[in-house]
């Protein structure tokens, strides 16, 4: 209540009317089949990784990485042909059998998670922790699009008058380009070609250059379940040649992608520059992420929510919290527990069980984050000792840096890096500062008045808004994911409308 009296926007009134909420909500059970959130967010991490840590070492000592050869344009074309003349048997396929087969890969993926973990260390330098999650997120993609493609390709039966049948059913577009990134090469991926697959389109599949083997990996166990090798084709190389050489071909029907907003751009005016039909785009991209702390918030559980959205993945998530918005009064409180747990972060090789945070991707992530890094240094106020910044392993520790205004953060910058802003007065305004940034992917809220909660949501525009927790680790079918404006076009992977997006719709009248 001291904070409270601090804050010149909160009437006295509406704090005492309004109930405390000390403890997030509870998420709903999860149907049996997923991996609930307690099991794999970093509490319920904790809880696997007894039985977890012998195989993984063990598949460790035994990984390689294989190399994997780049698609030519001559097999570029072939596998677009391919693609096209296998979708009309795939998606005139009972959809029960195309789930079957994504059920059988999830439950393939499930029993690898030994060796898939240590791939992804190796090949996508993620922590343990993050890997397993990982893997879950996978198989939870799987299942989750197959009950879902289930539950909505019934034909529905519309009202009509007496004499005529009217029926809408949902039908496959075609062959779908895939195109992946290398922060959840074996999540998105395999969130991506199951989503397409489910509704009865074929899949040209396009993971990041950094990290093709683990696709590899996914691709095996999908032709393993029984997914015909043309109805899913993996093609390798970078997205200036292989993935602009998909998007600029007439004959694929939609494509849907993870990445910057900057190359999501570049697709949608390669898909509209060509001739042919109009192609969809499914867009997830960055986000400049927020988190508002009001003066009513509990410190420990901001510091705590701070540490894990923007270190956790060493800040590589398109989700993470990016800029700090803390009101001045408990600013002072907050920003030292941070501190202080932001120290006690072990930052390091991934291989290591101890290690929080680990390398970036590669030498060109390193080099910009230092480039902004020495910015910052320049015009901002450091809040975290610089550590050493180690070249040759890509490890940067986390860092924060207080700047006097949110509008003097210009760019997502995709590491361990905070931007931190002290405010004051109407936090709807805050909101409103935060929506002209443009991007719209994760916002975190703090507060113990529940009815400013829903109101700063409500005024957001914002994909995914989280309160009184992290804003990391969105979960399959609890947490649909995706954002707005510069953060995307919208669709939520993980969520019950996602794989309308992936069909075209018929409705037939017949005359009786
Ligand atoms: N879905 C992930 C999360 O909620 C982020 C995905 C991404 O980084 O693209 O943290």
């Amino acid at each position: 209540f001291v904070h409270q009296l601090n804050d010149e926007s909160i009437g006295m009134q509406e704090l005492l009317q309004s109930p405390l909420h000390l403890q997030p909500v509870p998420s709903q059970p999860l149907p049996p089949d997923l991996y609930g959130p307690l099991r794999r967010n970093s509490a319920g991490l904790d809880l696997a990784m007894p039985d977890l840590r012998a195989p993984l070492e063990q598949a460790a000592a035994q990984v390689t990485v294989p190399a994997v050869p780049e698609a030519d344009p001559a097999r570029i074309a072939e596998a677009v042909a391919r693609s096209r003349t296998a979708c009309p048997g795939w998606s005139r396929a009972p959809v029960e059998q195309r789930a079957g087969m994504l059920r059988r890969a999830a439950d393939a993926m499930e029993e690898r998670m030994a060796p898939l973990c240590a791939l992804l260390v190796k090949e996508a330098a993620k922590t343990w922790g993050d890997c397993v999650a990982e893997v879950r997120e996978a198989v939870d993609f799987l299942r989750y699009y197959a009950g879902e493609a289930e539950r909505i390709l019934q034909p529905v039966t519309l009202p009509g008058p007496t004499g005529e049948s009217n029926t809408l059913r949902l039908t496959a577009r075609g062959p779908w380009v895939c195109i992946s990134p290398w922060n959840f090469p074996l999540a998105i991926f395999t969130g991506q070609v199951a989503a397409a697959l489910a509704t009865g389109n074929t899949v040209l599949a396009k993971p990041a250059e950094q990290t093709p083997a683990i696709a590899l990996e996914a691709v095996k166990l999908l032709h393993a379940a029984g997914v015909p090798p043309d109805v899913l084709q993996l093609l390798h190389g970078p997205g200036e040649t292989v993935g602009a050489a998909l998007v600029a071909d007439p004959r694929i029907a939609g494509v849907v992608f993870t990445g910057s907003t900057q190359v999501a751009k570049i697709i949608q005016r390669a898909l509209a520059a060509k001739d042919g039909p109009i192609v969809p785009l499914i867009a997830e991209t960055g986000g400049i992420n927020a988190m508002l702390v009001d003066s009513t918030a509990l410190p420990e559980q901001v510091a705590d929510a701070v540490v894990q959205s923007a270190f956790r993945s060493a800040g590589q998530r398109c989700s993470a919290l990016r800029l700090l918005c803390v009101h001045e009064a408990i600013a002072d409180g907050v920003i030292a527990m941070i501190q202080g747990a932001a120290r006690e972060l072990v930052t390091g090789d991934p291989a290591q069980w101890a290690t929080d945070v680990g390398p970036v991707i590669d030498d060109e992530a390193f080099e910009g984050l230092q480039k902004h890094l020495r910015r910052l240094h320049a015009e901002a106020r450091p809040l975290l000792p610089p550590g050493e910044a180690a070249p040759a392993s890509r490890l940067i520790p986390p860092q924060a840096f207080e700047l006097s205004d949110i509008a003097e953060v210009k760019q997502e910058i995709f590491g361990p890096v905070l931007h931190v802003v002290r405010w004051r007065g109407d936090p709807l305004q805050v909101i409103e500062a935060i929506n002209v940034l443009g991007y719209g992917l994760t916002l975190g809220i703090q507060t113990r008045i529940d009815s400013r909660s829903l109101a700063l949501a409500d005024s957001a525009h914002i994909g995914n808004v989280y309160v009184n927790r992290n804003m990391i680790g969105a979960v399959v079918g609890v947490q649909p994911f995706g954002g707005e404006g510069l953060s995307g076009t919208g669709p939520k992977a993980g969520g019950p409308h996602y794989l309308y997006r992936f069909c075209a719709e018929q409705t037939v009248t017949i005359n009786t």
